[in-house]
């Protein structure tokens, strides 16, 4: 029997929404999965705790994440409660800084079922690896109410290692649809950026400890129409915080928008694991928000557990939820509003769950 010690961090807006759905997978995992337990505590993060308490990472729930197996996240800042700055709190960044989790993983994949984006309907299937502690997202600088600037900062070691894990991701994983061809495509904009052109350089040298693997680039603004006209081509993307951030989002709008598209945030001790999407403050308390993000989140939670142990019961757990996931989107009666539906995010949530359980018998 292997127990998991999950700090769960539901944060704001539709975060405590979707996690309520997100536990209710994880529950039936354990029905399906007599080897599997999670012992999951919650702790407070976010804008409205920054505002009831002062702080948007008490140390409390700090140390809990730390000191846990993996921290499913929900998500967290409002646009009404700010840093005196005027920059909403975003304690999820903050973890990735405090516990050096470098590599976000935003898997891009359409389900069947789900209601077509592109013209002719690919079946899109990649992943997206963000560098999550340096790039745009390094630091700042504002002089009085003159000026402002945010730096690029690429550095050999943040970008050898996180280009070493896109090539690590790729050799796992099926080839591209279009052609079956496992590669791992560069976004960059080095034909401009001297900090890119460095993440290139860095790039190219990495990418030969990987000979079976094929080597692609991308500016960063043509990967936008690459995304959109031809999908079917990637296997990793591998891009800087900010890059990443942008293609995360245009990712998913490809695969039927932020409601599906899960991440984790890892490195070589912690993971954090949480939906792409944010508070959604237009949607929140309505219970309309689609928990399918979450589900897929705690998803990748029990696959990065299960490598690290390694457990094969919680990787099976992982198929388990994504075939769950696929049989739910199939039915149009568990589409949110997101997908042009009327489901209730309950509603999804415990159509999901039962598949997980029918998992058990079959
Ligand atoms: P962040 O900057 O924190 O990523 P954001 O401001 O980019 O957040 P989101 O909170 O992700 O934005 O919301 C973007 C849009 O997507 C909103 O219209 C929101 O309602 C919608 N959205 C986000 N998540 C979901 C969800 N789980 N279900 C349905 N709609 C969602």
């Amino acid at each position: 029997m292997a127990t998991y010690r999950i700090a769960i961090l539901p944060g704001d807006g539709i975060g405590s929404e979707v996690m309520a759905e997100g536990l209710k997978a994880l529950r039936a995992v354990e029905a399906a999965f007599p080897g599997l337990r999670f012992e999951c505590k919650e702790y407070p993060v976010g804008a409205r705790c920054y505002q009831e308490t002062g702080t948007d990472l008490p140390s409390a729930t700090l140390e809990a994440c730390k000191a846990a197996d993996a921290v499913l996240f929900g998500a967290a800042g409002l646009p009404d409660i700010r840093w005196p700055d005027g920059t909403e709190i975003r304690p999820q960044i903050t973890l990735r800084f405090l516990l050096d989790l470098y590599a976000g993983i935003r898997p891009i994949k359409k389900y069947a079922g789900v209601p077509p984006v592109l013209a002719g309907d690919p079946r899109i299937d990649y992943v997206i690896l963000r560098e999550n502690t340096e790039g745009l997202f390094a630091g700042g600088l504002r002089v009085g109410g003159h000026v402002a600037m945010d730096s690029m900062v690429i550095t050999r070691p943040g970008t050898e290692r996180i280009v070493r894990y896109a090539f690590r991701l790729a050799q796992g994983r099926h080839g591209a649809p279009a052609d079956g061809k496992q590669r791992v495509t560069c976004v960059d904009k080095a034909n401009v950026l001297k900090s890119m052109a460095f993440f290139r350089q860095i790039f190219d040298e990495v990418a030969r400890e990987f000979p079976g693997i094929e080597t692609d680039y991308a500016y960063v603004d043509a990967m936008t129409l690459y995304m959109v006209q031809r999908p079917l081509r990637f296997t990793v993307v591998v891009a800087e915080n900010m890059f990443g951030d942008i293609i995360s989002d245009l990712g998913a709008g490809t695969i039927g928008g932020m409601g599906l598209a899960p991440s984790a945030d890892v490195g070589d001790t912690h993971g954090v694991f949480q939906p792409s999407h944010g508070t959604a403050p237009d949607i929140a308390g309505k219970g309309i928000a689609n928990p399918i993000a979450q589900i897929l989140s705690a998803g990748m939670m029990l696959d990065w557990l299960g490598q690290r142990k390694p457990d094969v019961q919680a990787r099976t757990a992982v198929k388990a939820i994504e075939a769950a996931v696929e049989m739910t989107l199939r039915d149009r009666r568990f589409h949110t509003a997101d997908l042009g539906g009327a489901a209730a995010t309950g509603a999804v949530g415990d159509a999901v769950a039962n598949q997980i359980e029918k998992a058990k018998t079959s």
